[in-house]
């Protein structure tokens, strides 16, 4: 399959995922994760109409950036080092793994610099492995009133990756377990619009269960 139609398909089974549960398609957002491909390979992603990419390693990305940075949205969905913060943020719009508050601190001091607002959804470890980044559950009140009173951050949405299973089913209880802590934090905090989870393996469950972000990358850029 060429590029076009592996988008199309991704795209025809979000829209399925949607109908099931009765959700309009434009609530979600594709974002191909481009880590797997060089920078001819998400030239021609952009060309075949994607216009969010994701990128989990700010050195493997730079080359893409570099020639590609206006082309794309590009989304930070990797776990991010404090010193590399001030790299970062010139390139994408929304950083997917706030998960400290020293990392919040620095996306402010950095964001003041470049007088910019930063976009960022807050990871949390829903499935508890250790394993995992992100805060746990229970953090995630505590660290989003800490992080409010940053003026340059934007914090607009709770990220999860769930464990690999072998049967996709078996994620729904994570991604419902973010949905349900985002709607009852929603209350306090209105700005928690987005959920960013669901890949691969398991994007229509996420679907099913309110994702509006999806990071799907070996299905649709693997070669
Ligand atoms: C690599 C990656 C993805 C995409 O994973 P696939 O299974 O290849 O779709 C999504 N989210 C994060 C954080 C990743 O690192």
């Amino acid at each position: 399959m060429d590029y076009q139609q592996r988008i199309s398909f991704v795209r025809e089974r979000i829209r399925t995922a949607c109908e099931r549960v009765k959700r309009s398609p434009d609530e979600v957002t594709l974002i191909a994760v481009t880590k797997y491909v060089d920078v001819e390979a998400t030239r021609e992603l952009i060309e075949a109409g994607l216009t969010d990419l994701g990128e989990n390693r700010l050195q493997q990305a730079l080359p893409k950036l570099t020639l590609l940075a206006d082309a794309a949205r590009w989304h930070f969905i990797g776990s991010l080092q404090t010193n590399k913060v001030k790299d970062v943020l010139p390139y994408f719009s929304v950083i997917h793994s706030l998960d400290r508050l020293s990392l919040a601190k620095e996306i402010q001091k950095q964001a003041e610099k470049l007088d910019i607002q930063a976009s960022c959804l807050v990871q949390v470890n829903i499935s508890g492995e250790s394993t995992k980044s992100g805060l746990s559950p229970n953090e995630v009140r505590d660290f989003l009133e800490e992080t409010i009173r940053l003026p340059r951050i934007h914090v607009c949405g709770l990220m999860t990756m769930a464990p690999a299973v072998h049967d996709p089913q078996e994620t729904r209880p994570f991604f419902r377990g973010l949905r349900e802590l985002r709607d009852t934090l929603k209350a306090d905090f209105p700005g928690l619009e987005h959920l960013s989870m669901g890949m691969s393996g398991d994007f229509e469950v996420a679907v099913e269960e309110g994702a509006t972000l999806v990071r799907v990358g070996s299905l649709l850029v693997k070669p």
